[in-house]
Protein backbone atom coordinates (compact mmCIF):
# COMPACT_ATOMS: atom_id res chain seq x y z
CA UNK A 1 0.00 0.00 0.00
CA UNK A 2 0.95 3.42 -0.88
CA UNK A 3 1.75 6.32 1.93
CA UNK A 4 -1.19 7.12 4.04
CA UNK A 5 -2.79 10.27 3.68
CA UNK A 6 -4.25 11.00 7.10
CA UNK A 7 -7.24 13.93 6.40
CA UNK A 8 -9.40 11.97 9.38
CA UNK A 9 -8.16 14.45 12.28
CA UNK A 10 -11.59 15.11 13.90
CA UNK A 11 -11.90 11.53 14.71
CA UNK A 12 -8.11 11.47 15.85
CA UNK A 13 -4.60 12.87 15.77
CA UNK A 14 -1.11 11.87 15.47
CA UNK A 15 0.85 11.53 18.80
CA UNK A 16 3.14 15.04 18.02
CA UNK A 17 6.67 13.83 18.53
CA UNK A 18 7.56 16.54 20.97
CA UNK A 19 4.37 15.47 23.00
CA UNK A 20 5.44 11.65 22.98
CA UNK A 21 8.96 12.78 23.95
CA UNK A 22 7.59 14.25 27.26
CA UNK A 23 5.57 11.35 28.04
CA UNK A 24 8.19 8.91 27.88
CA UNK A 25 9.76 9.12 31.47
CA UNK A 26 6.62 8.35 32.66
CA UNK A 27 6.65 5.37 31.57
CA UNK A 28 10.15 4.55 32.45
CA UNK A 29 11.76 5.67 35.16
CA UNK A 30 9.51 8.49 36.84
CA UNK A 31 6.59 5.77 37.48
CA UNK A 32 6.09 7.02 41.33
CA UNK A 33 2.27 7.24 42.45
CA UNK A 34 1.45 11.30 42.21
CA UNK A 35 -0.39 10.69 45.71
CA UNK A 36 2.77 8.85 46.92
CA UNK A 37 4.30 10.38 50.61
CA UNK A 38 8.10 9.18 49.04
CA UNK A 39 9.80 11.59 47.18
CA UNK A 40 10.24 9.37 44.40
CA UNK A 41 6.45 9.45 43.85
CA UNK A 42 6.01 12.87 45.27
CA UNK A 43 8.23 14.08 42.16
CA UNK A 44 5.10 13.34 39.81
CA UNK A 45 3.32 15.96 41.18
CA UNK A 46 5.20 19.12 40.01
CA UNK A 47 4.46 17.64 36.11
CA UNK A 48 0.87 17.52 36.64
CA UNK A 49 1.02 21.33 37.76
CA UNK A 50 3.18 22.21 34.95
CA UNK A 51 0.19 20.38 32.78
CA UNK A 52 -2.27 22.33 34.33
CA UNK A 53 -0.96 25.73 33.60
CA UNK A 54 0.03 24.84 30.41
CA UNK A 55 -3.79 23.91 29.72
CA UNK A 56 -5.09 26.76 31.30
CA UNK A 57 -3.00 29.33 29.28
CA UNK A 58 -4.43 27.60 26.42
CA UNK A 59 -7.76 28.56 27.81
CA UNK A 60 -7.55 31.55 29.33
CA UNK A 61 -8.29 30.41 32.75
CA UNK A 62 -7.07 29.60 36.37
CA UNK A 63 -4.93 26.68 36.23
CA UNK A 64 -7.22 25.28 39.31
CA UNK A 65 -10.35 25.56 37.00
CA UNK A 66 -9.10 22.37 35.40
CA UNK A 67 -9.81 19.00 35.80
CA UNK A 68 -7.92 16.32 34.23
CA UNK A 69 -10.01 13.32 33.20
CA UNK A 70 -9.70 10.16 30.09
CA UNK A 71 -11.57 11.75 27.58
CA UNK A 72 -13.77 14.20 26.28
CA UNK A 73 -16.89 11.43 26.74
CA UNK A 74 -15.95 11.50 30.26
CA UNK A 75 -15.82 15.27 30.60
CA UNK A 76 -19.39 15.83 28.42
CA UNK A 77 -20.86 13.12 31.21
CA UNK A 78 -19.55 13.97 34.47
CA UNK A 79 -20.78 17.96 33.38
CA UNK A 80 -23.89 17.14 32.64
CA UNK A 81 -24.55 14.50 35.02
CA UNK A 82 -22.41 16.65 38.01
CA UNK A 83 -24.46 19.91 37.08
CA UNK A 84 -27.91 17.99 37.41
CA UNK A 85 -26.92 16.35 40.67
CA UNK A 86 -25.83 19.71 42.21
CA UNK A 87 -29.22 21.27 41.43
CA UNK A 88 -31.73 18.50 41.72
CA UNK A 89 -34.69 20.75 42.07
CA UNK A 90 -34.25 21.52 38.42
CA UNK A 91 -35.48 19.24 35.53
CA UNK A 92 -34.66 20.51 32.60
CA UNK A 93 -31.93 20.20 29.84
CA UNK A 94 -31.21 22.36 26.48
CA UNK A 95 -28.84 21.25 23.85
CA UNK A 96 -29.14 21.08 19.96
CA UNK A 97 -29.52 17.82 17.13
CA UNK A 98 -26.56 18.24 16.15
CA UNK A 99 -24.08 17.46 19.43
CA UNK A 100 -21.69 14.16 19.74
CA UNK A 101 -23.62 11.38 20.92
CA UNK A 102 -21.04 11.92 24.22
CA UNK A 103 -23.39 14.28 24.86
CA UNK A 104 -27.09 13.12 22.61
CA UNK A 105 -26.80 9.85 24.04
CA UNK A 106 -26.53 11.31 27.75
CA UNK A 107 -29.66 13.64 27.32
CA UNK A 108 -31.60 10.89 25.59
CA UNK A 109 -31.39 8.61 28.63
CA UNK A 110 -31.58 11.67 30.99
CA UNK A 111 -34.86 11.85 29.54
CA UNK A 112 -35.75 8.38 29.41
CA UNK A 113 -35.53 9.06 32.95
CA UNK A 114 -37.76 11.78 33.55
CA UNK A 115 -36.09 15.04 32.65
CA UNK A 116 -37.38 17.24 29.68
CA UNK A 117 -34.97 17.14 27.26
CA UNK A 118 -35.19 20.49 24.60
CA UNK A 119 -33.12 19.57 21.22
CA UNK A 120 -32.80 22.87 19.36
CA UNK A 121 -32.92 22.43 15.42
CA UNK A 122 -30.54 23.83 12.95
CA UNK A 123 -31.08 25.39 9.60
CA UNK A 124 -29.48 24.36 6.50
CA UNK A 125 -26.38 25.64 7.51
CA UNK A 126 -26.16 23.98 10.35
CA UNK A 127 -26.62 27.41 12.76
CA UNK A 128 -28.88 27.42 15.48
CA UNK A 129 -32.14 30.05 15.83
CA UNK A 130 -31.02 31.99 19.03
CA UNK A 131 -34.32 33.30 19.75
CA UNK A 132 -35.44 29.97 20.28
CA UNK A 133 -32.72 29.01 22.77
CA UNK A 134 -33.83 32.60 24.22
CA UNK A 135 -36.93 31.50 24.45
CA UNK A 136 -36.66 28.27 26.39
CA UNK A 137 -34.05 28.93 29.14
CA UNK A 138 -36.21 29.23 32.02
CA UNK A 139 -36.45 28.82 35.87
CA UNK A 140 -36.27 24.92 35.57
CA UNK A 141 -33.51 24.67 32.98
CA UNK A 142 -30.66 22.88 35.20
CA UNK A 143 -27.96 23.20 32.15
CA UNK A 144 -27.74 24.29 28.60
CA UNK A 145 -24.81 22.10 26.80
CA UNK A 146 -23.97 23.41 23.10
CA UNK A 147 -20.95 22.23 21.17
CA UNK A 148 -18.20 25.04 20.88
CA UNK A 149 -18.08 23.36 17.18
CA UNK A 150 -19.20 20.47 15.01
CA UNK A 151 -17.19 17.67 14.80
CA UNK A 152 -18.47 16.58 11.67
CA UNK A 153 -18.91 19.88 9.29
CA UNK A 154 -16.84 22.18 11.50
CA UNK A 155 -19.25 24.66 11.29
CA UNK A 156 -19.12 26.75 14.69
CA UNK A 157 -21.95 28.04 16.98
CA UNK A 158 -21.68 31.99 18.19
CA UNK A 159 -20.55 30.62 21.98
CA UNK A 160 -19.70 33.43 23.50
CA UNK A 161 -23.08 35.39 22.82
CA UNK A 162 -24.86 31.65 23.67
CA UNK A 163 -23.24 31.83 27.16
CA UNK A 164 -24.25 35.46 27.46
CA UNK A 165 -27.80 34.52 26.80
CA UNK A 166 -27.58 31.33 29.40
CA UNK A 167 -25.91 33.34 31.87
CA UNK A 168 -28.69 36.44 31.77
CA UNK A 169 -31.36 33.76 32.11
CA UNK A 170 -29.29 32.35 35.49
CA UNK A 171 -28.54 29.23 34.00
CA UNK A 172 -25.64 27.07 33.90
CA UNK A 173 -23.73 26.83 30.17
CA UNK A 174 -21.71 24.07 29.24
CA UNK A 175 -19.76 23.52 25.82
CA UNK A 176 -18.38 20.36 24.19
CA UNK A 177 -15.37 22.10 23.45
CA UNK A 178 -13.01 19.11 21.84
CA UNK A 179 -13.16 20.09 17.93
CA UNK A 180 -12.53 23.36 18.81
CA UNK A 181 -9.86 23.85 21.57
CA UNK A 182 -6.67 24.50 20.21
CA UNK A 183 -8.36 25.77 16.56
CA UNK A 184 -10.11 28.68 17.81
CA UNK A 185 -8.19 31.27 20.16
CA UNK A 186 -10.11 31.14 23.46
CA UNK A 187 -9.83 33.44 26.76
CA UNK A 188 -12.45 31.50 29.22
CA UNK A 189 -11.82 34.22 31.86
CA UNK A 190 -13.49 36.74 29.85
CA UNK A 191 -16.05 34.19 28.30
CA UNK A 192 -19.65 33.17 30.43
CA UNK A 193 -18.67 29.63 29.62
CA UNK A 194 -19.28 27.67 33.11
CA UNK A 195 -18.07 24.08 31.75
CA UNK A 196 -15.84 22.76 28.63
CA UNK A 197 -14.51 19.35 27.53
CA UNK A 198 -11.80 19.00 25.93
CA UNK A 199 -10.40 15.54 24.76
CA UNK A 200 -6.69 15.12 23.94
CA UNK A 201 -6.33 12.65 20.92
CA UNK A 202 -8.28 15.69 18.88
CA UNK A 203 -5.43 18.04 20.12
CA UNK A 204 -2.07 15.68 19.19
CA UNK A 205 -1.97 13.80 22.66
CA UNK A 206 -2.58 10.45 22.82
CA UNK A 207 -6.43 8.74 23.51
CA UNK A 208 -6.78 8.32 27.20
CA UNK A 209 -6.73 12.14 28.57
CA UNK A 210 -9.03 15.09 28.83
CA UNK A 211 -9.93 17.96 30.38
CA UNK A 212 -12.98 19.17 32.10
CA UNK A 213 -12.85 22.95 32.64
CA UNK A 214 -14.95 24.04 35.35
CA UNK A 215 -15.18 27.91 36.37
CA UNK A 216 -14.36 28.93 39.86
CA UNK A 217 -17.74 28.54 42.60
CA UNK A 218 -19.52 26.70 40.08
CA UNK A 219 -21.63 23.90 41.39
CA UNK A 220 -21.05 20.32 40.51
CA UNK A 221 -21.36 17.21 41.96
CA UNK A 222 -18.20 14.68 40.95
CA UNK A 223 -19.02 12.14 38.72
CA UNK A 224 -15.98 9.60 39.42
CA UNK A 225 -15.70 9.43 43.45
CA UNK A 226 -13.01 7.20 45.29
CA UNK A 227 -9.53 9.03 46.57
CA UNK A 228 -8.88 12.55 46.93
CA UNK A 229 -7.24 13.07 43.35
CA UNK A 230 -8.08 16.62 41.65
CA UNK A 231 -9.05 17.81 44.82
CA UNK A 232 -11.49 14.96 44.81
CA UNK A 233 -13.18 16.41 41.81
CA UNK A 234 -11.87 13.08 39.96
CA UNK A 235 -11.08 10.51 41.55
CA UNK A 236 -8.55 7.88 40.36
CA UNK A 237 -5.21 7.85 40.07
CA UNK A 238 -3.29 9.88 37.58
CA UNK A 239 -2.71 9.38 34.07
CA UNK A 240 0.55 11.08 34.68
CA UNK A 241 2.39 10.50 31.18
CA UNK A 242 -1.32 11.75 29.29
CA UNK A 243 -1.66 14.51 31.33
CA UNK A 244 1.98 14.97 30.64
CA UNK A 245 1.26 14.82 27.03
CA UNK A 246 -1.88 17.16 27.14
CA UNK A 247 0.22 20.07 29.00
CA UNK A 248 2.75 19.48 25.65
CA UNK A 249 -0.15 19.35 23.38
CA UNK A 250 -1.66 22.96 25.10
CA UNK A 251 1.72 24.59 24.58
CA UNK A 252 1.99 23.22 20.93
CA UNK A 253 -1.68 24.10 20.05
CA UNK A 254 -0.95 27.97 20.95
CA UNK A 255 2.00 28.02 19.10
CA UNK A 256 0.52 26.07 16.18
CA UNK A 257 -2.74 28.29 16.34
CA UNK A 258 -2.02 31.03 13.69
CA UNK A 259 -0.68 27.98 11.57
CA UNK A 260 -4.06 26.56 11.90
CA UNK A 261 -6.21 29.38 10.69
CA UNK A 262 -3.65 30.31 7.92
CA UNK A 263 -1.57 27.10 6.55
CA UNK A 264 -3.92 24.55 7.01
CA UNK A 265 -7.48 26.40 6.60
CA UNK A 266 -5.29 26.90 2.89
CA UNK A 267 -4.76 23.68 2.17
CA UNK A 268 -8.59 22.87 3.37
CA UNK A 269 -9.53 25.82 0.79
CA UNK A 270 -7.80 24.28 -2.07
CA UNK A 271 -9.21 20.86 -1.55
CA UNK A 272 -12.57 22.21 -1.32
CA UNK A 273 -12.75 23.92 -3.96
CA UNK A 274 -11.17 21.85 -6.52
CA UNK A 275 -13.44 19.18 -5.62
CA UNK A 276 -16.34 21.38 -5.56
CA UNK A 277 -14.99 22.37 -9.18
CA UNK A 278 -14.21 19.06 -10.63
CA UNK A 279 -16.52 16.47 -9.55
CA UNK A 280 -19.96 16.74 -10.72
CA UNK A 281 -22.92 17.35 -8.40
CA UNK A 282 -20.88 17.70 -5.11
CA UNK A 283 -22.13 20.59 -2.88
CA UNK A 284 -20.60 22.23 0.55
CA UNK A 285 -22.02 20.85 3.81
CA UNK A 286 -22.90 23.49 6.44
CA UNK A 287 -21.93 27.36 6.73
CA UNK A 288 -19.35 28.35 4.39
CA UNK A 289 -17.96 31.26 6.97
CA UNK A 290 -18.10 30.27 10.24
CA UNK A 291 -16.50 27.01 10.57
CA UNK A 292 -13.26 25.15 11.93
CA UNK A 293 -9.96 26.23 9.53
CA UNK A 294 -9.37 22.15 9.36
CA UNK A 295 -12.51 20.82 8.00
CA UNK A 296 -14.52 20.78 4.87
CA UNK A 297 -17.52 18.22 4.36
CA UNK A 298 -18.45 17.68 1.15
CA UNK A 299 -21.94 15.69 -0.44
CA UNK A 300 -21.34 14.05 -3.62
CA UNK A 301 -24.93 13.00 -5.14
CA UNK A 302 -26.07 9.41 -6.01
CA UNK A 303 -23.41 7.54 -4.10
CA UNK A 304 -22.70 6.01 -1.10
CA UNK A 305 -20.37 7.86 0.80
CA UNK A 306 -18.86 4.13 2.46
CA UNK A 307 -18.30 2.96 -0.91
CA UNK A 308 -16.49 6.24 -1.43
CA UNK A 309 -14.31 5.34 1.56
CA UNK A 310 -13.42 2.13 0.51
CA UNK A 311 -11.82 3.15 -3.23
CA UNK A 312 -10.16 6.36 -1.09
CA UNK A 313 -9.01 3.92 1.02
CA UNK A 314 -7.58 2.12 -2.15
CA UNK A 315 -5.38 4.96 -2.80
CA UNK A 316 -3.93 5.35 1.34
CA UNK A 317 -6.14 8.62 1.76
CA UNK A 318 -8.15 8.08 5.15
CA UNK A 319 -10.98 10.66 5.57
CA UNK A 320 -15.03 9.94 6.97
CA UNK A 321 -18.51 9.66 5.76
CA UNK A 322 -21.36 11.25 6.93
CA UNK A 323 -23.67 7.87 7.67
CA UNK A 324 -23.39 4.83 9.42
CA UNK A 325 -24.45 1.62 9.28
CA UNK A 326 -26.95 0.23 11.82
CA UNK A 327 -29.24 -2.45 12.06
CA UNK A 328 -27.25 -3.48 8.33
CA UNK A 329 -28.55 -0.25 6.76
CA UNK A 330 -27.39 2.74 5.67
CA UNK A 331 -28.30 5.78 7.72
CA UNK A 332 -27.68 9.34 7.00
CA UNK A 333 -25.60 11.22 10.45
CA UNK A 334 -28.13 12.81 12.77
CA UNK A 335 -26.28 15.89 12.14
CA UNK A 336 -27.03 15.83 7.66
CA UNK A 337 -30.50 14.89 8.80
CA UNK A 338 -30.84 17.99 11.51
CA UNK A 339 -29.51 20.22 8.25
CA UNK A 340 -32.47 18.80 6.31
CA UNK A 341 -29.82 17.39 3.64
CA UNK A 342 -31.36 15.76 1.19
CA UNK A 343 -31.48 12.05 1.41
CA UNK A 344 -29.00 11.32 -1.87
CA UNK A 345 -26.60 13.83 -1.18
CA UNK A 346 -26.45 13.04 2.59
CA UNK A 347 -25.46 9.48 1.44
CA UNK A 348 -22.53 10.71 -0.28
CA UNK A 349 -21.24 13.19 2.36
CA UNK A 350 -17.38 13.01 3.26
CA UNK A 351 -15.63 14.52 5.99
CA UNK A 352 -12.08 15.46 4.58
CA UNK A 353 -10.19 16.70 8.21
CA UNK A 354 -6.34 18.87 7.99
CA UNK A 355 -4.20 18.99 10.29
CA UNK A 356 -0.67 20.69 10.77
CA UNK A 357 1.18 17.41 8.96
CA UNK A 358 -0.52 17.41 6.18
CA UNK A 359 1.22 18.63 2.85
CA UNK A 360 0.15 20.27 -0.38
CA UNK A 361 1.69 17.27 -2.05
CA UNK A 362 -1.27 15.27 -0.07
CA UNK A 363 -4.12 17.32 -0.70
CA UNK A 364 -2.47 17.18 -4.71
CA UNK A 365 -3.05 13.69 -4.58
CA UNK A 366 -6.34 13.38 -3.82
CA UNK A 367 -7.31 16.64 -5.88
CA UNK A 368 -6.04 13.81 -8.51
CA UNK A 369 -7.42 10.91 -7.58
CA UNK A 370 -11.21 12.31 -6.56
CA UNK A 371 -12.98 12.27 -9.83
CA UNK A 372 -12.18 9.53 -11.28
CA UNK A 373 -13.65 7.50 -7.96
CA UNK A 374 -16.67 9.76 -8.20
CA UNK A 375 -17.19 8.71 -11.89
CA UNK A 376 -16.76 5.30 -11.31
CA UNK A 377 -19.56 4.96 -8.59
CA UNK A 378 -21.34 7.00 -10.31
CA UNK A 379 -21.06 4.21 -13.30
CA UNK A 380 -22.76 1.85 -10.72
CA UNK A 381 -25.23 3.84 -9.08
CA UNK A 382 -28.85 2.97 -9.72
CA UNK A 383 -30.06 6.30 -9.22
CA UNK A 384 -28.01 8.47 -11.83
CA UNK A 385 -29.74 8.20 -15.18
CA UNK A 386 -27.28 6.70 -18.09
N1 LIG B 1 -17.25 15.56 21.40
C1 LIG B 1 -16.93 15.75 20.11
C2 LIG B 1 -17.42 16.98 19.41
C3 LIG B 1 -16.14 14.82 19.46
O1 LIG B 1 -15.82 15.02 18.18
C4 LIG B 1 -15.70 13.66 20.15
C5 LIG B 1 -14.93 12.63 19.47
O2 LIG B 1 -15.09 12.40 18.28
C6 LIG B 1 -16.05 13.53 21.51
C7 LIG B 1 -16.83 14.50 22.10
C8 LIG B 1 -15.60 12.37 22.32
O3 LIG B 1 -14.26 12.50 22.68
P1 LIG B 1 -13.42 11.22 23.16
O4 LIG B 1 -13.17 10.40 21.93
O5 LIG B 1 -12.17 11.77 23.75
O6 LIG B 1 -14.25 10.51 24.16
Amino acid sequence: MEKTIYLDNNATTRVAPEVFEVMKPFLTELYGNPSSMHTFGGQVEKYIRESRESVARLLGCDSSEIIFTSCGTESDNAAIKGILSAYPEKRKIITTRVEHPAVLTVCRELQSEGYKVVELAVNKEGQLDLDELQAEVDEDTAIVTIMYANNETGVIFPIDRIAEIVKAKGSIFHTDGVQAVGKIPMNLEKSNIDLLSISGHKLHAPKGVGVLYVRKGTRITPFIIGGHQEKSRRAGTENVAGIAAIGKAAELAMKNMDLENTQVKKLRDKLENALLKTCKDAHLNGDKINRLPNTTNISFEFIEGEAILLLLDQFGICASSGSACTSGALEPSHVMRAMGVPFTAAHGSIRFSLSIYNTEEEVDFVIEKMPAVVNRLRELSPFVKK
